[in-house]
């Protein structure tokens, strides 16, 4: 919650459910991951929240970017970056996107198969690529599953492979998952990572850099360890499985840059019971799972939720979005305790949702209007 944000919405009082997010938290959070990590460049993972103000601000303050797709690729270049700070860090990509990147100038892609070397090998001949390895993700409350990455054994021939091609074999990436509440999470793929720089330099192949990846946390409801922390640990691993051959590393923070910057502003539509000796109230916002509250799903995040009611009694609500669609429920298996004095048309405030929200809001389902947001 920010004073600026607050005032903002006093102000301007904006119709209908919006997304505010205050540019001094994305700075301060920039400013703190080059702080604790300062030898480790910062690849702002522009699907968190690709806001061109947010693009712009991290580009003039050095950041570089990770990008999914080629139109990510133009939005990180027209706030200002170059094609040197930018990365194409998606492992499933389009032969003719990789043929329009290289034209960009991008010339640092991921893989994590050899089907994606050979595409690389023959669109952006030269380029450098990194691996990415898989990762189990525990200890994270949006793990990426198996989707992303191979077997390290594999990586070996992966990165052989993009050698023999004439590629740059570069380095080495992985995810922690998305949301990682433990620090320590990052040293065992840092002991993998090390094996396999070293299995490579058997074979005479230098790699240069790890990726250490995202999963840098949002405070949601429960507290998280800060950042230096994270610091911390990640630079005692790297030391414990790389001895004095420390490789080039960065970062790729989403949630943990924008998502704590940025409080969604609802309303409640409607509280009703199923039966008139329910205790539990059903309370339907303005905003749900399509409106951009998608991370809902399985209830994994839980985001804070202030009223202006605050500090009298509370009892717990399944809290729902508004649309049509029986998915659309924020909160049932663990009901949510919000005010008994609660009343429709009263304003709520979710907080911590600067990361993957406008993004993830529908165009137009049931005519609801795609999450407007604001970045002051
Ligand atoms: C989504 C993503 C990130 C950002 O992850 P966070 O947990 O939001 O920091 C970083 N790197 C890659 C490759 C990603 O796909």
């Amino acid at each position: 919650m920010t004073a600026r944000i607050l005032d903002f919405l006093a102000s301007r009082r904006p119709e209908g459910p919006c997304l505010v997010v205050d540019l001094d938290v994305v700075r301060d959070n920039f400013l703190t991951f080059r702080h604790a990590l300062p030898d480790t460049r910062v690849f702002y993972a522009v699907k968190a929240n690709p806001a061109p103000e947010i693009l712009s601000l991290l580009a003039e303050l050095g950041s570089c970017f990770d990008c999914a797709s080629v139109a990510e690729i133009q939005m990180a270049l027209a706030a200002g970056a170059t094609a040197d700070r930018i990365s194409f860090g998606n492992t499933i990509k389009k032969e003719a996107d990789i043929a329009r990147a290289r034209r960009l100038g991008i010339d640092l892609f991921a893989v994590d198969c050899e089907a994606e070397v050979e595409k690389i090998a023959r669109q952006a001949p030269g380029a450098r690529v990194f691996c990415r390895i898989l990762c189990d993700g525990a200890g994270a409350e949006w793990p990426l599953s198996r989707k992303f990455g191979c077997e390290p054994e594999m990586a070996v021939d992966v990165l052989e492979h993009a050698h023999r091609l004439g590629l740059q074999a570069y380095g080495v990436s992985f995810h922690v998952g998305s949301q990682q509440g433990n620090t320590e999470a990052w040293d065992g793929a840092l002991a993998s990572s090390a094996h396999l720089f070293r299995t490579l330099a058997e074979r005479g192949i230098q790699l240069k850099m790890v990726n250490l990846g995202g999963g840098f946390p949002t405070r949601y409801l429960k507290d998280v360890p800060a950042t230096e922390a994270y610091a911390r640990s990640i630079t005692d691993a790297i030391r414990r499985h790389f001895g004095n051959a420390i490789p080039e590393t960065i970062i790729e923070p989403g949630r943990g840059m924008v998502g704590g910057a940025g409080i969604i502003k609802a309303e409640v539509v409607l509280i009703s019971k199923k039966q008139t000796s329910d205790d539990t109230r059903w309370v339907f916002l303005d905003i749900g799972k399509f409106g951009g509250l998608a991370e809902t799903m399985d209830e994994s995040i839980r985001y804070p939720i202030r009223t202006g009611r605050d500090g009298g009694d509370v009892a717990p609500c399944i809290l729902a979005g508004p649309t049509c669609d029986s998915a659309d429920v924020l909160y049932e298996k663990t009901p949510y305790a919000l005010p008994l004095s609660l009343e429709i048309g009263d304003e709520v405030l979710i907080e911590g949702t600067g990361a993957y929200t406008t993004t993830y809001s529908a165009v137009a389902f049931n005519g609801f209007e795609p999450l407007r947001s604001y970045v002051i």
